[in-house]
């Protein structure tokens, strides 16, 4: 049934799943079955209320109208209804509500479905992972997205700041330099994964979640480490770049590294199989 206009948020909401996933779902009629015989969409993949014009049987159910298994139509509906309706099957006892695709659906399956219209993110597991913690992952979005107030940004939009990178005042801040075109960023990203030297040129941050993402060796808590530890080191650079530009204070890359490494330390010794992580990871936990 479509909600009243002054139905609640949450009323409509329901209405607004149900009807969106209507496509996915199929019925079954038995003779007990508790389905709206007006606003359900069980007859022929449909609503009886689409069918006639008065809805005098609102308040009714679909057994209501069967009968020893038959069904008991009153006469006041239209002919060609009837017929509709009578051709639906009435089945023994068992469940009124099939997900068509799939005879065991999950919570998961309805998510896929409830969201196919959305884009895929497929960079999402790098940030939102089970270790996320909101304050690294929602800077590291946002920098992966581009969305920081880098002055490459600023100028093109009439902000008059200076255009130098913070770190190297060689090159022009933004994105990809600091994050890691940056001898400064590059320093203190090799400094916490040595292995990232080997790179043919400076990654760029989606590069460096990707790395992590393809080292086979790596478990799903490795990886979230990884994940987590580049977070970090995203934020603490955007708080230093902020640091030099508005307060004028300083760290020198050790400085930094040691902060990082203590913020890094603070949330990953609750998580499990640390220790097993203080062994693979040394140059990070040990
Ligand atoms: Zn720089």
């Amino acid at each position: 049934m479509p909600p009243h206009t002054a139905a609640s948020k949450l009323w409509k909401l329901f209405c607004k799943t149900a009807a969106t996933i209507k496509p996915a779902v199929s019925f079954s009629v038995h003779h007990n079955c508790n389905l709206s015989f007006l606003w359900d969409p069980w007859c022929n993949m449909g609503m009886v209320a689409d069918l006639i014009e008065a809805n005098r049987n609102s308040h009714l159910w679909v057994k209501d109208f069967i009968s020893h298994s038959r069904w008991v139509l009153p006469v006041s509906l239209p002919g060609p209804v009837k017929d509709t309706i009578s051709k639906t099957v009435i089945v023994g006892e068992g469940p009124v509500l099939f997900w068509s695709s799939c005879p065991n659906p999950s919570n998961k399956f309805f998510s896929a479905f409830y969201h196919s219209n959305l884009k895929s993110v497929p960079w999402f597991k790098f940030i939102w992972h089970k270790g996320f913690a909101l304050r690294y992952a929602s800077y590291t979005w946002m920098a992966v997205k581009g969305k920081l107030k880098m002055a490459d940004i600023l100028i093109s939009r009439g902000i008059v700041v200076a255009p130098s990178c913070s770190f190297c005042l060689g090159n022009i801040e933004s994105h990809s330099h600091v994050y890691f075109e940056c001898d400064f960023s590059f320093l203190l990203l090799t400094a916490l994964f040595p292995d990232m030297v080997n790179f043919y040129l400076r990654p760029n941050l989606t590069q460096v979640f990707d790395h992590f993402g393809t080292v086979r060796k790596y478990t799903k808590t490795d990886k979230n480490l990884c994940y987590f530890t580049v977070a970090v080191l995203v934020y603490y650079l955007w708080r230093e770049r902020n640091n030099r530009r508005v307060s004028g204070v300083w760290r020198n890359p050790d400085e930094l590294k040691r902060v990082i490494l203590q913020a890094i330390y603070a949330k990953i010794r609750n998580w499990n199989h640390y220790d097993m992580l203080k062994e693979i990871f040394g140059q990070i936990l040990g």
